[in-house]
């Protein structure tokens, strides 16, 4: 039996969650071995970019008419589509501007040629073409992407938390940065699947894998504002990774 074809694309991103893909070390053969890889420009320079794909892999967020084109080719192609990231779940870090005037902000980091550039207020994957299953992170975690592509091999549906980050936090019974240290955490309305890294290390989360689905960020805003944050501080805070999901 043939194997399941693949492809792995990125858009306007960092490439994180490719690098991700890539540093499965020990897995990679084993993933290799189950699948037929067609289409990875970050991993080969021989690629089959017109085929039909079993599953293409997407990250990065669409940022330029270029990007759209790309998705929407990609989509034609495959059977199912992945976003991969925060940035094609959300929009991510690049979507922290939306609903600003665009033009002023191209002048200011590229003068005169701003005018000229391909770039649009950034999307997420699913405002431009189906989307069939979300992998967040940012980047993903190995074993999110290993277990999906293993779910989908057997025609399951990956099963994902869908609880928040707290969660993870009072299981490995850390104190509360928030509560007892008065720090802006915002692990009460983001989505675990990291088990708690920040908070472990005491870090405050940023909520880099974007919010879970019934985030309630008005609550979230109103204790930092008693812990004395500025609200427009925090406002930022919570648009950094999903704007969508934050108070304005
Ligand atoms: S430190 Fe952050 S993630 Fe941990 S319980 Fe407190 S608010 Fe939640
Ligand atoms: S704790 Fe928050 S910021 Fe840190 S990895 Fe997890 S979701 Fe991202």
């Amino acid at each position: 039996m043939s194997k399941p074809t693949v492809g792995i694309f990125g858009l306007t991103g960092c490439a994180g969650d490719q690098l991700v893909i890539l540093n499965c070390e020990d897995r990679l053969l084993d993933l290799v071995a189950l699948v037929d890889i067609r289409d990875f420009l970050m991993a080969s320079s021989d690629n089959q970019t017109e085929c039909a794909l079993d599953i293409a892999l997407v990250e990065g967020a669409v940022l330029t008419k270029k990007d759209a084109d790309a998705l929407r080719a990609i989509r034609k192609r495959a059977k199912l589509l992945v976003a991969l990231g925060s940035c094609a779940v959300w929009g991510g870090i690049p979507a922290m501007d939306r609903g600003m005037d665009r033009g002023p902000m191209l002048e200011e980091v590229y003068g005169d040629a701003g005018a000229g550039y391909d770039s649009q207020a950034a999307q997420a994957l699913h405002e431009v073409v189906t989307v069939d299953l979300n992998i967040t992170g940012c980047p993903i975690e190995k074993e999110h992407f290993i277990s999906a592509i293993a779910s989908l091999l057997n025609g399951d549906a990956p099963l994902y938390p869908k609880y928040p980050v707290c969660t993870e936090c009072r299981m490995r019974e850390n104190n509360c940065l928030l509560i007892e240290r008065g720090l802006p955490c915002c692990g009460p309305i983001t989505v675990a699947g990291c088990n708690a890294r920040c908070p472990e290390l005491r870090v405050p989360c940023i909520g880099c894998r974007g919010p879970i689905g019934d985030a309630n960020p008005a609550s979230l805003l109103a204790v930092m504002e008693e812990k004395g944050y500025n609200r427009e501080e925090i406002v930022n805070r919570l648009r950094m990774f999903a704007p969508q999901g934050a108070p304005q």
